[in-house]
This record gives structure tokens, C-alpha cells and sequence, in this order.
């Protein structure tokens, strides 16, 4: 049983007397959204009306879950804080690192050996801080989660911007940074601006060729992609509870697409029959006695206007299916006009592969539907024209649907199976004609279609819709196709024509699985960690220095950032992913993508040492080398983008003392002011103009560092002369702290001791 009882247990027991208080504060209805974050407060958060979209509270998630890209950092970070075990339940899922190619023995296999080290290491710290291990193989960290750990009224992070998906099961469930896990995972609360609340009223019922994939398919399309930016997405209404929970897991997962910091529905028979189905009965039948709590008021619903920040109706009898892209998944078209834009728009009508399943689309029930479509083509002898894949989201749903002859169906019509994992999703793919850069259209049932992001090259033109709509497209190989209009000829020369897709929500004789792939964390164990010095994607974390309690000094320049400088001109993602787990390796991408605001150069500024010109990283190192802190000075909303931590990690290794900047995102000045580096502000904008190339700072005073209150920074240009501007900065007392401890997991050290 990889679930946990009792937490869910103490969590109800607790929500419905917080429920009621919160009502009585509030002196309203409440929304589902506000239940659920109401009733996870943190001690240091009273109850009050937070004003939505403004106020920052701290919450006590239920649980954590990483994947295996982002599970190395933070578990290195933990290794820091000087904890026995993790203080909530937290999982890994070694899904992102299995590259597709042969298929899923050989993938799987030859993953196995690569990542060896890193899966190692994974594991063998997982059972040392008691985190659940999900070996490779056994399946995408937000099916995973479905199928085990989401639960109606819970609240969790992922280390994975789809983490949403288990708002399908009634759970706020947010992608957040590693940093933000080792935060709950320490035991620490977890800060997040109080969302505004968008509601979604869902009516009548899905019917024909139409899925729950083609509603949030819709939304995007009317949202766009930062439509939900700041705002958790509540669906209600007949349609809502008409909906299986998978499907509606689909709807959340791509809410991501719109920016929201999640989405979510109400409990109801869908998810007590998809709990009872994985094997929780018990969470089922505990979930249907505090119904009334799990889910919004009902005054809420009725009178929606008055209750959430803005409403969206969608009529489910006449949504059509939806196909969106290429490059982004708010271009929405509806398969009734979908043929007539390919044409119009110039897109490549030659659709080369399909590919269904991912974390978004590989229920039993997306498998089964696809499979009467594929079933269909071979019944009625259609060839399929493209290429054809299937990503099963875990080996339950893998060992069932082969076990219900689902599978096999793909396998006959050429198709091939793949790992149950990321593979092509996130650019995992060794796709047969990658060297070729040729213009092309492909369709997958996955959310993102950003350009390079399943196979690399550009101009692969990616359409995003439902699984059966893919495998439909597929079979007939080009984009002007309308699988509900349109005929095909078939091998004997006849017209034929495809049926709507038909399929089972839950399997009949119920899930099985031979082997989970799961490993449980395990309560007395001693295991050391090891890792190699030698290791080029491993490195354990030195402690960052404390404050030394002196004021900083002649600190030279190391980059003026021009414009835009968003975390992945800090800290660039692509080939850089595999030194995650490295700190001084992937190190060497510190800034390489901003712009030198002296030469409008990217990775070419001057080293004031030596007086020449090299990359930022070398230049950093060389101050480094030299014991020289450095400083970077920013433009307007630094370090927007992710939330990844590397971000603020890399420039504290590399001696960088103080980022001072017109604005910061404010994820990543937390993120610094974790790695105690001090995040400074100008005061006055327009000082940013008066920092020269071969300046050095001094900030003085630190000593009397205190939160509210400014900080002078004295400017010397290479002429002597000099100025003094003032910098702002948001540090409370325990950010202070943080601070002069030269890191907070520093600080969550020292206080352990
Ligand atoms: Fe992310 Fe794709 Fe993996 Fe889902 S399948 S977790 S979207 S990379």
C-alpha cells in the first residue's frame, strides 16, 4: 500500500472543523479552492479574508512528490539541512531520463545503464530520509500520483509544472522549485501569493468523438497561455461530475498550459469509483462522509459571479473536438475548421508521427478509445500512414490495458510501445530522421508543443489534441482530414469511413499489476550516501559560508544584464539537464544567456582582474579563485521564468556576493536570499544607468542589516571617482537569519543542533 490512511484520516478530521471556522471568519460561502487552502494553513498564518492575487500565506502541504530531473538537486539540498527523515510523506519518480528509441525493453534497459549513478543515488537517499522510490519504468510521476496518492481535500508539491493533474482527484497540487520542496520536506511552511479563483461551469455531457481533453483544449483557447496566471482553476457544475476522474486529471494537468497555479474538482462518484478501482476503497468510502467539505458551496455554484474572480461556461453537448498548435497550445482550432487553416496557414499537411499517451493522456480510458479507433482501421483494412507511438503514464495502466488486449491492437498496426515514461514529451526522443531539419507536422495527445520540444528541430510543426483524435489523424497521415466527415480508401479500394471511439472509463476486472516498481521507504535504516568525486552529473553540496560579519568591499562588477533576464538566461535548461545533480558543473551556464549590457554581447564581458574580455562563468571563476565576491547587476523583473533554484545557486558558488537590480521576480530574490546571496533593489530606478563597466561596489553597514531599512551601496567607477546610491531590499527577520547563516538550509541546520 503506497498510500497513507491516516494522513488522509487527520487531514478530514481537521478540515471540517477549519471549514467552519473559516466560513464563520469570512461570513460567506466558500469555494472548493478556499477549503482546501484554508484548511492548510500554516501556524505562522492566521485565518482571515487574504486578499486574493495580493496577500503571500504560508501553507503546510500533505505531501511532496519529485521527479527525477529536479529530485537530485533537492535532495542534495536536504542532505544540508542536517534532517533524519523527511517531515511530510514525499515521493521520487525516476520518469524524465529514459530516452525513447527502440522501445520500451531496450529503452528502459539501456536507461537503467546510463543513469545509472543518479538512479542510484536516488534511490539509496530515498531510503535513507524515508521518500518513496518509483524505480524507472514504473511510471510518470503524475500518473503515479493519481493512481496512489492524490486525495479530494489534499493539498501537495511537485517538482514538475504538471503536478496539477491531481487537482482530476480533488487536490490543490502545485508545480513548484526544488528549493520549495526541501522547504516541506525539512519541515519548514511554504509560501504562496493567496490565488484568485477563475470558475469553470461545465454543462451537459460529452458525446461523439469528444473528450475531456478537447475541453481544456477550449479553455486554452479562450484563456491563452497566461490567461490563469496567479489563479487556481475551479470546475464545476453536471458537466464536471458527468466527467471521469481521469479525464478530468487531463483537464488539470494541462492547466499549466494557462498558467494557473492549478486547477481542480469537487469530490464526487467519478472519483469514488476511480479511488475504489486503484485499490482505496477506504479513501473512497472516508471521502464520501466529509462530502459536504469537499467540494464548493453550494451558494458558491448557484451564484458564481459573486464568488470567483471571473466565470467561463462550457456547454459539453456541443463542444466539438479541438486540435491546437503548432508551437504554442493556445492556438486553439476546432477540428471543424482544422483542415481548411492547415491548408490556409501553409502548415506541412504530411503528418509524419502521432504520439498518444504522456502524464496528460494514458488513462485506461484514453487507451481504450484510442484502441477502438486503431481496432477500427483494421478491421475495415486502413493502413496507417504515419508513424504511431504510445507512452503508457504507469505499469499498472501498461500491464492492464496489455492484459486487456488494448495494447496488442497498436502493436498490430505497426505502432510502437514505449516506456512507460517521459520519452518524447520532453525531447527524449531519438526520432529516426533527427539530423533531418526539415519542415513537418506531428500530433500528440501530450499538453506542451513549444518548438524543439519533442524532437529538437524547429520547424517540427506540434499539434496537441485527445488520444483519439491523434490515432484518428494518424491512420489517415495528413492534417486535412476530418475523421468526422472524411473517408478513407481502404486496402481493397473501398470508401470507408471511421466510427466515434468507444471505450471503457475503468477497466472491467479491474486493475492488475505484476510489479509496481515501487519501493517503500523503510523506518530503521542505515544507508550511506556515496558519491563519486569523480562523478561529472553527481556532486555533494559544500555548505555556503557564513557571513563573515564585515562589510563587503571593492567588489568588482561581473555583469550589467541587459533587458530580460529570465532564469534560463541564468541558468539554460536543454543539454545542461543532465548536470542538475552537479553543482559545479552546471555551473559553467552561469548567465551564459543574459546580455551584456556594454557590448550587447551574450557570454562576453570583462574580467576586471585581467582586464580582457572571456565568459561569464571563467570570469566568476577567476574572482572565485581569488576570493573575490562579485556583483550582478540586473534590469526589471529578474530572474522571472521557473522557480529553479540553480538559478541562485549557481552565482553563490561562483563567489557572487549581491545581485542588486531595478526588480525581481520575486520566486527567484527568494531563491537568492535562500542561497544567501543579498538581493538588493535601486531605490531609484534610474540608477541603473549610473553603473559603468569596471565598476566596484562596497556595502557597508551590514552590520545594522535590518528589515525595512535601506542599504547604501557605494559605487567607484575605474576613475576613481565615486557615488553612493540606495538599495532597497524585503528581507524579514528570518531571511536575515538566513542570511548571516550563508544559507537558510544553513540556519534549518543550525538551529537543529
Ligand atoms: Fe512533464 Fe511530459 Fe513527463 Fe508529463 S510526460 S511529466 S508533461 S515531461
Amino acid at each position: 500500500m503506497a498510500f497513507d490512511f491516516d494522513l488522509i484520516q487527520s487531514v478530514y478530521k481537521q478540515m471540517a472543523t477549519k471549514i467552519t471556522n473559516a466560513r464563520e471568519t469570512l461570513n460567506r460561502p466558500l469555494t472548493y479552492t478556499e477549503k482546501i487552502l484554508l484548511s492548510h494553513l500554516h501556524g505562522t498564518s492566521e485565518l482571515k479574508n487574504y486578499t486574493r492575487g495580493i496577500d503571500y500565506v504560508n501553507f503546510s502541504p500533505d505531501r511532496v512528490a519529485m521527479q527525477d530531473a529536479t529530485a537530485q538537486m533537492a535532495i542534495l539540498q536536504f542532505m544540508q539541512a542536517g534532517r533524519d527523515k523527511v517531515a511530510v510523506p514525499s515521493t521520487v519518480h525516476c520518469d524524465h531520463l529514459i530516452q525513447a528509441k527502440e522501445g520500451a525493453k531496450k529503452d528502459l534497459q539501456r536507461a537503467e545503464s546510463t543513469n545509472k549513478e543518479v538512479y542510484d543515488f536516488l534511490s539509496s537517499a530515498s531510503q535513507k530520509y524515508g521518500i518513496g522510490f518509483w524505480k524507472p519504468g514504473a511510471g510518470i510521476i503524475h500518473q503515479v500520483v493519481l493512481e496512489n496518492y492524490a486525495f479530494p481535500g489534499g493539498m501537495m508539491i511537485g517538482t514538475d509544472s504538471h503536478t496539477p493533474n491531481a487537482g482530476g482527484l480533488g487536490m490543490v497540487a502545485i508545480g513548484v522549485g526544488g528549493a520549495d520542496a526541501v522547504d516541506v520536506m525539512t519541515g519548514l511552511s511554504w509560501e504562496l501569493k493567496f490565488p484568485k479563483v477563475i470558475g469553470i461551469k461545465l454543462t451537459g455531457k460529452l458525446n461523439g468523438w469528444c473528450s475531456a481533453k478537447d475541453v481544456i483544449l477550449k479553455v486554452a483557447g479562450i484563456l491563452t497561455v497566461k490567461g490563469g496566471t496567479g489563479s487556481i482553476v475551479e470546475y464545476f457544475g453536471e458537466g464536471a461530475q458527468s466527467l471521469s476522474c481521469t479525464g478530468k486529471g487531463t483537464i488539470c494537468n494541462m492547466g499549466a498550459e494557462i498558467g494557473a497555479t492549478t486547477s481542480l474538482f469537487g469530490f464526487d462518484n467519478q472519483m469514488y469509483d476511480y479511488l475504489s478501482a486503484t485499490d482505496r476503497k477506504s479513501v473512497a468510502e472516508l471521502a464520501y462522509q466529509y462530502k459536504d467539505h469537499l467540494t464548493g458551496d453550494q451558494e458558491v455554484y448557484d451564484n458564481p459571479e459573486a464568488y470567483f474572480d471571473q466565470v467561463i461556461e462550457i456547454d459539453l453537448n456541443n463542444l466539438e473536438p479541438y486540435i491546437n498548435g503548432p508551437f504554442t497550445p493556445d492556438l486553439a482550432t476546432p477540428l471543424s475548421q482544422f483542415a481548411e487553416t492547415a491548408k490556409a496557414k501553409g502548415w506541412p499537411l504530411n503528418m509524419e508521427v502521432g504520439l498518444i499517451g504522456s502524464c496528460t493522456n494514458s488513462s485506461y480510458e484514453d487507451i481504450a478509445r484510442a484502441a477502438s479507433i486503431a481496432q477500427q482501421a483494421l478491421d475495415k483494412k486502413i493502413e496507417f500512414k504515419a508513424d504511431f507511438t504510445v507512452t503508457p503514464g504507469s505499469e499498472q495502466v501498461r500491464y492492464t490495458v496489455d492484459r486487456d488486449n488494448l495494447l496488442p491492437v497498436f502493436e498490430k498496426i505497426g505502432g510502437t510501445v514505449l516506456s512507460n515514461a517521459c520519452g518524447p514529451c520532453i525531447g527524449q526522443w531519438a526520432r529516426h530522421n533527427a539530423e533531418n531539419l526539415e519542415e513537418n507536422s506531428i500530433m500528440t495527445s501530450f499538453n506542451r508543443n513549444f518548438a524543439k520540444r519533442n524532437d529538437g528541430n524547429p520547424k517540427t510543426h506540434g499539434f496537441v489534441a485527445s488520444p483519439e483524435i491523434v490515432t484518428a489523424f494518424s491512420i489517415a497521415g495528413r492534417l486535412d482530414f476530418n475523421p468526422i466527415t472524411d473517408t478513407l480508401i481502404n486496402k481493397d479500394g473501398q470508401e470507408v469511413q471511421l466510427d466515434p471511439p468507444t471505450g471503457d472509463t475503468l477497466p472491467p476486472r479491474g486493475f492488475n499489476v505484476e510489479d509496481l516498481g515501487f519501493v517503500a521507504p523503510q523506518e530503521h535504516i542505515n544507508i550511506n550516501i556515496i558519491i563519486s568525486p569523480e562523478s561529472d552529473r553527481l556532486q555533494e553540496l559544500t555548505p555556503f559560508k557564513p557571513w563573515d560579519g564585515k562589510d563587503m568591499v571593492d567588489l568588482p562588477l561581473l555583469i550589467k544584464a541587459k533587458g530580460k533576464c529570465t532564469t534560463d538566461h541564468i541558468s539554460m535548461a536543454g543539454p545542461w539537464l543532465k548536470y542538475r545533480g552537479h553543482l559545479d558543473n552546471i555551473s559553467n551556464n552561469l548567465l551564459i544567456g543574459a546580455v551584456n549590457f556594454f557590448n550587447e554581447e551574450t557570454n562576453h564581458i570583462k574580467n576586471q582582474i585581467t582586464g580582457t574580455y572571456d565568459t561569464v562563468p571563467s570570469v566568476a571563476r577567476d574572482y572565485k579563485a581569488n576570493s573575490i565576491l562579485s556583483v550582478i547587476v540586473g534590469d526589471e523583473n529578474y530572474g522571472e521564468g521557473s522557480s529553479r533554484e540553480h538559478a541562485a545557486m549557481e552565482p553563490r558558488h561562483l563567489n557572487v556576493g549581491v545581485v542588486l537590480v531595478r526588480s525581481f521576480a520575486r520566486i527567484h530574490e527568494t531563491n537568492l536570499k535562500k542561497q544567501g546571496i543579498l538581493a538588493l533593489t535601486f531605490a531609484n530606478h534610474s540608477d541603473y544607468d549610473k553603473i559603468l563597466e569596471g565598476d566596484r561596489f562596497a556595502i557597508k553597514g551590514l552590520d545594522h542589516f535590518a528589515t525595512g531599512k535601506p542599504v547604501q551601496v557605494e559605487i567607484t567607477h575605474q576613475d576613481n571617482s565615486s557615488e553612493v546610491v540606495v538599495a532597497n531590499h524585503t528581507y524579514n527577520s528570518l531571511q536575515i537569519e538566513w542570511f548571516k547563516a550563508g544559507s537558510c538550509l544553513n540556519y534549518i541546520k543550525n538551529i537543529n543542533k
